[in-house]
């Protein structure tokens, strides 16, 4: 059977534009030229390679073990992806930390909060093992570190995501526009996008 699973990449193209999914997942016209896309993708290369070990992190937040760049998959959730780290806590649960090639900001964005939610629901999945809450590590910040306490909401809001890609990706569902206008702008789709 073939099992169609969610990556971190697909949520953050759907959460730029719904419809990015539908032309380059349906259609296959692959995006080139948007520049913000390009900006926002050209963070996620900086912070695969700003993911470090870095012991102070393990101090700082009771963390008594961590593996580094962990491939997770859920048949159940529909998702997959490689969590920068996984962390045992000293109060039993676990809890997924990314690194962000980005300044810290007084809100968690939310491209930022669905990731670490998503990698929440594959822990739990995997290790069998409550995940409460994530964490952020702001690279341009001087790795400042966030805690991100998880509600029962941003778990179904995650999900509910992935099963919105899906019902484009597998049913060729044609979603809405962005209700960001700005990004429509120097977007590669534009002309085609009615
Ligand atoms: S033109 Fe606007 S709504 Fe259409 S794909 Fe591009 S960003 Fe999305």
């Amino acid at each position: 059977m073939n099992t169609v699973s969610i990556t971190p990449t697909e949520v953050i193209e759907y959460l730029f534009c719904p419809r990015f999914i539908y032309f380059m997942e349906c259609l296959k016209i692959p995006q080139h030229e948007n520049l913000r896309y390009k900006v926002l993708m050209g963070r996620e290369v900086h912070e695969r390679k700003a993911k470090v070990n870095r012991e102070y992190v393990r101090k700082k937040i009771g963390c008594v073990d961590k593996e580094i760049s962990v491939y997770l998959s859920s048949p159940k959730y529909k998702i997959r992806g490689i969590v920068d780290e996984v962390l045992s806590l000293a109060d039993g649960t676990m809890a997924p930390l990314e690194y962000k090639f980005a300044e810290y900001r007084p809100y968690v964005f939310k491209t930022h909060r669905t990731q670490l939610a998503l990698e929440a629901l594959l822990i739990q999945e995997n290790y069998g093992k409550p995940v409460k809450r994530g964490f952020l590590v702001y690279v341009r910040s001087k790795n400042f570190l966030r805690e991100v306490l998880f509600k029962q909401s941003d778990y179904e809001n995650a999900s509910k995501i992935v099963e919105e890609i899906l019902r484009i990706v597998q049913n060729g569902y044609y979603p809405k526009k962005t209700k960001s206008k700005v990004k429509c702008v120097d977007c590669c789709y534009k002309n085609i996008c009615v």
